[in-house]
């Protein structure tokens, strides 16, 4: 029975073969055809698995208690369940970021922060849940890098940070950026923040164009502050009927190669993408803040490579909510995601639909305020210390003075 089996799966191996030395005597496009074919198939399968296996990730639509992105709050602050958090460790993280304290439903702060604008758009949500948060000392790093690095460094310190890779064990909190702060455009000269006020206009933006009204084009601006962008800037030079792909100027633009050799590209409003259904995400310097903007256009959203995350990336699903792209990608590989988009329209307004109302439903600003206070009730939990007061610190706002 075995051998018979084993047989038939030759045989039929030696068939497609056959099938396939035949068709690349006749020509070198038949020849390319069943690669063609079996990777549209397998990018069919791919989709049609990950849609199939997607659960949502709260049974409560509203999702009032935030338990979409709870997993990632007990992933992070995993490393020190053990140990707790000692004083000690505290006066160590010290170094990387801005210290904070909240006692006695008093927020306090070192009295410089290295961004103002970035821990206004932090004390924000802080000030806001004072009422609801016990004591304790906190260390915030508002630069763009994490600081924790898992292999230099033990657990012996421990910093909030806006992003990281798997090789960090920086706590994520979500970004400045949905109340204040950078990055500045000039658009947006004082920065993209006030998350709230953009997800009305994009709702608006998206609302104002029809799935077949947009234009079938890959569409990216930005800056190269990585370049892991640059295959898709070349691709769109060479096939800009397929992507239109430019480098803008940024505050740290210095010559034209900042720009991939040409002239820096006007920048476009988060608004004007919504006019083209394809969207590209590239990390940065970490994450981009971008991501979340692409999915309010209810276009379909190309995320490249899933190193660099925020504390809502986990719960968006490639091929469910998003087109995955490994880092780096070739520009034979845009061109044949994008045509196979092109080719399957109906499955790209599937996906780029699904983005939109994940982030939508789920990355409200209460959504925001609600990971805080998860995040730093449980923190606080794993401090052995009693906090004191500290009279060098600078006085932020009390409760009494909520927004
Ligand atoms: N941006 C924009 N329009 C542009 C260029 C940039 O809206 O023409 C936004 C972009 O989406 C991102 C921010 O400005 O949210 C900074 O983009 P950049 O590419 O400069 O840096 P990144 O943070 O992505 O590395």
């Amino acid at each position: 029975m075995f051998l018979v089996l084993c047989c038939v799966i030759i045989l039929s191996e030696n068939v497609n073969a056959a099938t396939e030395n035949q068709a690349c005597s006749e020509g070198e496009t038949i020849c390319a055809a069943p690669n063609v074919e079996k990777k549209l198939y397998a990018i069919k399968q791919r989709i049609a698995q990950a849609m199939a296996n997607y659960e949502s990730c709260s049974t409560d639509v509203a999702d009032v208690n935030c338990t979409c992105h709870a997993a990632v709050i007990k992933k992070d602050l995993a490393p020190y369940k053990s140990t707790g958090l000692s004083r000690k460790m505290l006066e160590n993280a010290a170094k990387y970021g801005t210290r904070y304290k909240i006692y006695k439903q008093q927020l306090y702060r070192d009295e410089n922060c290295m961004f103002p604008a970035r821990c206004q758009g932090i004390e924000h949500f802080l000030l806001q849940l004072l009422p609801q948060l016990p004591d304790m000392d906190l260390v915030i790093n508002t630069r763009d890098y994490p600081q924790l690095q898992s292999a230099f460094r033990g657990q012996d310190a421990a910093v909030f940070s806006f992003s990281k890779t798997q090789e960090h064990h920086d706590i994520m909190y979500p970004a400045w950026t949905f109340w204040a702060g950078g990055p500045a455009t000039k658009l947006h000269p004082t920065g993209i923040g006030r998350w709230d006020l953009m997800r009305e206009k994009l709702r608006n933006s998206a609302d104002a164009i029809a799935w077949n009204d947009k234009q079938a084009l890959g569409f990216f601006r930005g800056s190269r502050t990585s370049d892991e962008r640059d295959s898709l800037v070349l691709l769109s030079r060479r096939r800009p009927e397929l992507v239109n792909a430019q480098y803008t100027k940024n505050q740290a633009w210095k010559s034209l190669k900042d720009t991939l050799n040409q002239a820096p590209a006007q920048e476009a409003s988060f608004e004007d993408h919504c006019q083209y259904k394809y969207l590209f995400n590239f990390r940065g310097v970490a994450a981009s803040f971008r991501l979340k903007h692409l999915f309010l256009c209810k276009s379909l959203v190309f995320h490249v490579g899933d190193e660099w995350q925020e504390f809502f990336y986990p719960q968006l699903k490639p091929w469910v909510h998003y087109v995955p792209l490994q880092s780096y990608p070739s520009e034979q590989q845009y061109e044949e995601l994008i045509e196979f988009f092109k080719n399957h329209d109906e499955l790209a307004q599937q996906i780029a639909t699904n983005g939109y109302d994940f982030i939508w439903q789920h990355l409200r600003m209460e959504d925001i305020s609600c990971y805080w206070r998860k995040l730093l009730k449980r923190y606080k939990k794993l401090l052995k210390y009693e906090v004191q007061p500290d009279k060098q610190m600078k006085f932020v706002g009390g409760a009494k003075d909520e927004l």
